[in-house]
């Protein structure tokens, strides 16, 4: 029987299979007019990082809102294990960051009953032991994701969900940012659901991929190098090249709004990698 409860936010339509931490199922988010998401599945298990790539309005943002229960369902809905803990790196910080605030205050918001030595440990943790008392509208973008990161360590998470997690970083800190996402996971065995648009440094620091733009594309293993076109149609001709190891495939084309256009049987979709598709 699925230890998976109904999640206070959402409506359940189908149980989630397994041991997922949290799992969307035919999850659909309208904003008026909008379809941000349209019948999406996916699921979070222990210790597997399933990263989320998609365009910019993709509705990436959204799906991890939704899963959280930051933004209602419209159809559809999200189940997640009651039992665990979940540590969430927003894309954008919340917080003012004119506000005089040091980062022992800004990690006090988030975890209250913390202590410094706790706060100290986890800025260790992410590589930011230095910035215990460094003032917060003062952090590079690296150094803030870093913070943020050590704020969602202090929940001590079963779950982590990182929302473009390098975004505003260096490259050489993008790098190093993923590794670290790595080493969180294998230390301490938690679920990771991040959004990225890095792709090649996706492939190499995720386990699934899934695929958006409003819905579930494709999604499965990194895999070898796809020559997918409805993949480079979604990302660009860059995307060959910055792509190293992920196969997939497509049943269609998206238009430059991103919306779907049937594939017109010209021979590709033929990745090895396909698990799915919307
Ligand atoms: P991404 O993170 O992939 O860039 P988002 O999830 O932020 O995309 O947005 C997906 C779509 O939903 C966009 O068209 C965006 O304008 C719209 N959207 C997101 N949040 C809201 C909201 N709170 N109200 C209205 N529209 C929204
Ligand atoms: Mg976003």
């Amino acid at each position: 029987m699925s230890r998976l409860c109904l999640a206070a936010w959402g409506k359940l339509t189908v149980a989630p299979a397994g041991d997922a931490l949290i799992a969307a199922r035919s999850l659909t988010v309208r904003f008026g007019q909008v379809t941000a998401l349209d019948n999406v599945d996916l699921a979070v298990r222990r210790g597997e990082i399933v990263t989320v790539i998609g365009p910019n309005g993709a509705g990436k943002s959204t799906l991890v809102r939704a899963m959280l229960g930051l933004v209602p369902a419209s159809a559809g809905g999200v189940r997640r294990d009651p039992t665990i803990h979940v540590g969430y790196v927003p894309q954008h910080l919340e917080a003012d960051r004119t506000l005089p605030l040091k980062v022992d205050c800004f990690l006090a918001l988030g975890a209250p009953s913390a202590g410094l030595e706790e706060k100290q440990a986890e800025l260790a943790e992410v590589g930011a032991s230095n910035l215990i008392d460094a003032p917060l509208q003062a952090l590079s973008g690296g150094e803030m994701k870093r913070v943020l990161l050590a704020r969602a360590l202090l929940r001590a998470p079963d779950l982590l969900v990182l929302d473009e997690p390098t975004a505003g970083v260096d490259v050489a800190g993008q790098a190093d940012l993923y590794g670290l996402v790595r080493q969180l996971r294998e230390r301490r065995g938690c679920g990771v659901l991040m959004v990225s648009h890095n792709l090649h440094l996706v492939m190499a620091a995720t386990d699934q991929v899934v695929c958006l733009n409003h819905h579930v594309c494709c999604q499965g293993l990194p895999e070898v190098v796809t020559r997918d076109q409805a993949y480079l149609d979604l990302f660009g001709s860059g995307a060959l090249a910055e792509i190293a190891v992920y196969a997939h495939s497509h049943d269609h084309h998206h238009d430059v709004s991103g919306a779907l256009v049937p594939k017109n049987g010209d021979g590709y979709g033929v990745g090895s990698g396909e698990q799915g598709d919307g």
